[in-house]
């Protein structure tokens, strides 16, 4: 059976498994219609129409009609078609004239997420703002014409500051256990230049954690691409000289806070069964602690990377939610009201902990978690 997750603040509950169509190539445009029959009968609801080929934009466009409002569309603003190919646009009057042709190649009245295309460089976000481009965004929401504004990223600053300034309601952004270790930078290129995982690497990068969690905090919804590092992680390459598994690499990414939705590939109705098939997965098969524990070069000592491996608790704590929320609570000053809410929601609290210990020899990352609770209770004063 598919999950499904509130988006952020938006009030779309997305599944958990979207389908990103970037991977439709020309020989798959005819089976677009199938690969949608198949998402739907999957329970997936959430799409990210990424490609700006007009022939795939029509072919989707034609697999829409008739159950358009059964499915949360993501869609890209400055990502159009030039010259017979794929192009990123910062100058306004392409932004609008590529905005229309892909509605009307949609056939489409609205856009549920309208994702301003692919950007990881400051000078580019400021040209988003000096071009009018975010001011364009606003007014096809205030028109109806997207219902939301999103932003694709893989720069952690670049995002951070997006959000803050922009307003940005949902991030597409790059997810997974490797880029995780990485600094932010503006060449996407090193996130998948080996070399940099070559040296000793210690815990996630501050920047993207302090990411996850300003979503969190601000109710922005994340939308995951490339959690499997373009199949890397799964063994073509293996940056980190780790192989992780599909069930491991969309467990990762759930687990980060103010994810919502992993866009799996479109490369065929296998590949997104196997995707779908995470949500019969259980706890074992989507555990990634030991694997990521394996791998060469990292240290992840004393950080909590949300991944369960240390239950059962004797006293039934959810220990990795427990984490995320005392992480959530400290991150700036002051408790957000969803941070308590949701802390409030779980069903035993940090005050439950008995100090019993168990759960330290369980945790791959030498976390103390019995300091950890102690924290908890006091942060949330149970
Ligand atoms: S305390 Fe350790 S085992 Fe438990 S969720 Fe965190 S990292 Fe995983
Ligand atoms: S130390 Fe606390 S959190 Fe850990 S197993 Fe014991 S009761 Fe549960």
């Amino acid at each position: 059976m598919m999950e499904y997750r509130r988006l952020g603040n938006t009030g779309l509950k997305a599944s958990v498994i979207g389908m990103g169509c970037e991977g439709m190539s020309e020989e798959n445009y005819q089976m677009c219609g199938k690969m949608f029959d198949a998402a739907e009968g999957l329970g997936i609801n959430y799409f990210d129409l990424y490609a700006s080929d007009p022939q795939l934009r029509r072919a989707i466009g034609k697999a829409l009609r008739g159950r358009r409002e059964k499915f949360i569309i993501q869609s890209h603003i400055c990502s159009i078609w030039k010259n017979g190919q794929y192009l990123r646009t910062r100058k306004l009057d392409e932004v609008k004239a590529g905005f229309e042709e892909m509605m009307a190649l949609l056939d489409v009245d609205c856009i549920d997420v309208g994702m301003i295309h692919y950007c990881d460089a400051m000078a580019d976000w400021e040209n988003i703002v000096n071009n009018g481009i975010l001011d364009y965004a606003r007014a096809l929401k205030r028109q109806g014409r997207i219902r939301h504004i999103g932003l694709s990223s893989h720069n952690p600053l670049v995002a951070e500051r997006a959000i803050v300034e922009g307003g940005i309601e949902v991030l597409m952004f790059s997810v997974n256990p490797c880029y995780d270790l990485q600094p932010a930078g503006e060449d996407v290129e090193e996130l998948w230049n080996n070399s940099n995982y070559e040296n000793q690497l210690t815990n996630m990068d501050p920047d993207r954690q302090r990411l996850y969690e300003i979503c969190q905090r601000r109710g922005v919804g994340i939308t995951v691409m490339k959690a499997f590092g373009g199949g890397d992680l799964l063994g073509s390459n293996q940056i980190a000289g780790v192989k992780l598994t599909v069930n491991q690499c969309i467990a990762y990414a759930l687990s980060r806070p103010a994810v919502s939705v992993v866009l799996a590939g479109a490369h065929s109705v296998e590949q997104l069964k196997e995707s779908v098939a995470y949500c019969e997965a259980g706890a074992e098969e989507r555990d990634y602690a030991a694997a990521l524990a394996a791998f060469p070069r990292v240290s992840w000592v004393g950080k909590c990377m949300y991944c369960s491996h240390c239950e059962p608790c004797p006293q039934f704590i959810d220990i990795a939610s427990v984490t995320k929320f005392l992480h959530l609570a400290q991150a700036q000053g002051g408790i957000p009201e969803t941070v308590r809410e949701h802390y409030k929601a779980l069903s035993r609290h940090a005050g439950d902990c008995v100090q019993c210990g168990a759960c330290e020899g369980r945790c791959p990352f030498s976390v103390p978690i019995r300091d950890n609770m102690k924290q908890a209770k006091e942060v949330f004063g149970y």
